[in-house]
């Protein structure tokens, strides 16, 4: 079956649709605000793909799913993460859905599974036939079975590096809740930096910099995000890094428009 042609994959960050600081808090005008953004935009070969913030982290962490299976009682733990992710991908099809958008979900953990924590089997047919047909397929990070590590947790960061590289995406669109990549964290360091451009070279050296992703977040934060668009940028896809949270930002990227933020390319 030839490869369906995407043009865009969209990562709405779990940052910019939830309140982190507080457990299953949607930010729902924000969710709607967005859905309005995506239809507007009104790309065909469109795939989304959105974050847990405060509904699948929380859980990740608390059983210590990324780890792997260790102990029967995180058995519960994987359900009770998968299932907040689903009630957060609830919302967002919800707000997708009747805003009229031909948005369709599809759950990672059913599809895929990961080889420490990479993926690795993805039965991808329903979603390259939903491209095809038009559909807008809807993914997020997720609660998923692993090869060697029983189950972990598949950050929304590598699904869409993965999807944007397997589709041979033209864009990443990341929406987040700063600005763009900043020298250090904008949050804790007000006086850093906004970078604006980026090449390959520029994006190894900010690793070096940032090393091990320290944060809090079970998938990483701004550096784990970097360490995931590499092979995506080494491909030739421009990353386009916004902040979701400004209305009309996620628009005007989604359609290529002139956007604050930061951009991310070969070279
Ligand atoms: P999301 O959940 O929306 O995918 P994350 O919370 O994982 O986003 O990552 C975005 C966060 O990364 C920002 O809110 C910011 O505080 C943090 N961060 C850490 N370092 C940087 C940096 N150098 N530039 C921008 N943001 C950074």
């Amino acid at each position: 079956m030839s490869e369906p042609r995407v043009d865009v994959v969209l990562k709405i960050g779990g940052s910019v649709i939830t309140d982190k600081k507080n457990e299953l808090a949607a930010r729902t005008q924000e969710i709607n605000r967005i859905a309005q953004e995506i239809q507007r935009a009104d790309l065909r070969d469109l795939i989304v793909v959105h974050g847990g913030g405060s509904f699948g982290h929380p859980y990740a962490q608390r059983y210590r799913l990324k780890e792997g299976l260790k102990e029967e009682s995180q058995k519960v733990g994987f359900s009770e993460t998968h299932h907040v992710m689903t009630v957060l991908n609830g919302l967002v099809m919800d707000a997708l859905v009747w805003h009229g958008v031909q948005a369709v979900s599809i759950t990672p953990s059913s599809c895929l599974v990961t080889e420490g924590g990479r993926i690795k089997d993805f039965a991808d047919a329903p979603l390259r036939k939903y491209l095809s047909m038009g559909f807008m397929p809807v993914l997020y990070g997720d609660a998923v079975l692993d090869t060697k590590l029983g189950f972990t947790v598949l950050s929304g960061d590598q699904l869409i590096s993965y999807l944007a590289s397997k589709f041979h995406a033209k864009r990443i669109v990341v929406g987040v809740d700063v600005d763009g990549v900043y020298e250090s964290d904008p949050k804790t360091d007000h006086s850093s930096p906004l970078l604006k451009e980026l090449d390959l070279q520029d994006l190894r050296k900010l690793q070096v910099k940032f090393g091990k992703p320290t944060s809090s977040d079970v998938t990483g934060g701004m550096p784990g995000k970097l360490i995931e668009l590499v092979p995506a940028v080494e491909q030739g896809i421009l990353v386009t890094v916004v902040n979701a949270t400004k209305p009309s930002y996620v628009e005007k990227a989604l359609k290529g428009d002139t956007v604050e933020g930061t951009i991310i390319k070969k070279g």
